[in-house]
């Protein structure tokens, strides 16, 4: 049998399983030195002040809702189009969801649907959003930033498609998705399919010192161990009340968190993947152009999403083509062993959250773009060999 042709894949190294292995060999099993020098690499790679390592995307965004204070009746808004997660975070802290439509020419939250909810809803109505660089396409973040002061809200940057993409802001500077220079928290995963893998994993990033804080400590339990920051009196402590410090023991609990860290090990993955994440994007450019070539001429392929734009870089996690029979060639793909993929199903008609009072209807841009859209194979070890085949199989079937 032919080999599989995913969608998306990990690749790993020699050097990475070295990476894994000097750690297990070591004294740390969970959180130890690799997760620091993880976060720090990755600060050095987006351009952020601060990243913090969590066990997951989803995690690092429940995190990101929770130093918010995202409460129960708060107003989020998100794009239909994106993985659950980047939705469900709000719910986890009792928030409501509210869809905003896409940009159907550049399939991200459009920013023009977002100004006119909130210009048309009472002041106050909503606390935040979450925009997300779909696909690898960044998110023009200043302009969202200049909305989001006008009407007082917070921004979460969903970039799990985009390390590795920028922009040019306003006056013509570089912004690498994902940095903190507009956004107050962003996040990224490290699931498989992903430009970086740890199995799982997933890091936030931001250049605000107080929800660095704030993250670091709800990120294990709540608790801090900084005398600093202490709450209880030395007496309830344990203390006598001629005691300077408080006993080497103690810790405080001051609220609500989680465990949500990382194991040094698969920081150790990450930091290695990471030294070649870089390689990886100039891959998946290559990928994308030759994509585009065998595919801008065809008149039954849509491929607007993903044409060479020259004032900013997509990372391209995704290659996406849309067409009128996308179920026909999802089919025939896989009769094939083309394990393509359909990213996504638009949250909004989640049963879940039809249950809260969506329908078909509401987001007629991400939901003409669901019914045509098929993501082909981009990863850094696809082969020329394997993606002259892809396109081969495609131009057999859509010209037939
Ligand atoms: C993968 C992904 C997530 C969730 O990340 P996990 O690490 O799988 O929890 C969230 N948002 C987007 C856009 C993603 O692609």
């Amino acid at each position: 049998m032919r080999k599989i042709i995913p969608y998306g894949k990990q690749h790993i190294t020699e050097t990475d399983i070295d990476a894994v292995i000097e750690v297990l060999k070591g004294d740390f099993l969970t959180q130890g030195p690799k997760i620091e020098e993880f976060e720090k690499a990755f600060n050095n790679y987006i351009g952020s002040s601060y990243s913090i390592a969590v066990t997951n995307g989803t995690a690092a965004l429940h995190l990101c809702a929770m130093a918010l204070y995202v409460q129960p009746g708060d107003k989020v808004i998100v794009p239909p189009l994106s993985f659950s997660a980047t939705a469900n975070c709000i719910r986890y802290c009792g928030g409501d969801v509210v869809f905003s439509d896409i940009d159907p020419e550049t399939l991200l939250l459009d920013i023009k649907l977002v100004r006119n909810l909130l210009s048309s809803s009472p002041e106050g109505t909503f606390k935040g959003i979450i925009p997300v660089d779909f696909g690898g396409r960044p998110i023009q973040m200043d302009e969202f930033r200049e909305l989001a002061d006008e009407f007082g809200l917070w921004i979460i940057e969903d970039a799990c498609h985009a390390p590795g993409a920028f922009y040019r802001d306003r006056t013509g500077k570089r912004q690498n998705s994902g940095n903190g220079a507009f956004a107050d928290l962003a996040i990224f995963s490290f699931h498989p399919v992903k430009h970086i893998a740890c199995g799982e994993g997933g890091m936030i990033t931001t250049n605000n010192r107080e929800l660095y804080e704030r993250i670091l400590k709800l990120r294990t339990h709540g608790i801090t161990r900084d005398p600093s920051l202490f709450k209880n009196s030395i007496l309830e402590a344990g203390g006598d009340a001629s005691d300077s410090n408080y006993p080497g023991w103690y810790m405080e609990m001051q609220e609500l968190g989680y465990n949500y860290r990382l194991t040094d090990f698969q920081a150790a993955l990450g930091k290695s993947q990471l030294e070649r994440a870089n390689e990886g994007i100039l891959r998946r450019l290559e990928i994308a152009s030759k994509y585009n070539e065998a595919f801008i001429n065809n008149k039954n392929i849509e491929i607007i999403f993903n044409k060479a734009q020259s004032e900013f870089r997509n990372a391209h996690h995704l290659y996406i083509i849309q067409l009128k029979n996308r179920l026909g060639l999802y089919n025939f793909l896989r009769e094939n062993d083309i394990f393509a993929q359909i990213h996504y199903f638009p949250i909004h008609l989640m049963p879940y959250y039809k249950n809260l009072g969506y329908k078909l209807g509401d987001m007629p841009f991400a939901e003409e773009y669901y019914s045509k859209c098929i993501s082909l194979p981009i990863y850094p070890s696809l082969t020329e060999e394997e993606q002259l085949y892809v396109i081969d199989k495609i131009n057999s079937f859509v010209n037939d």
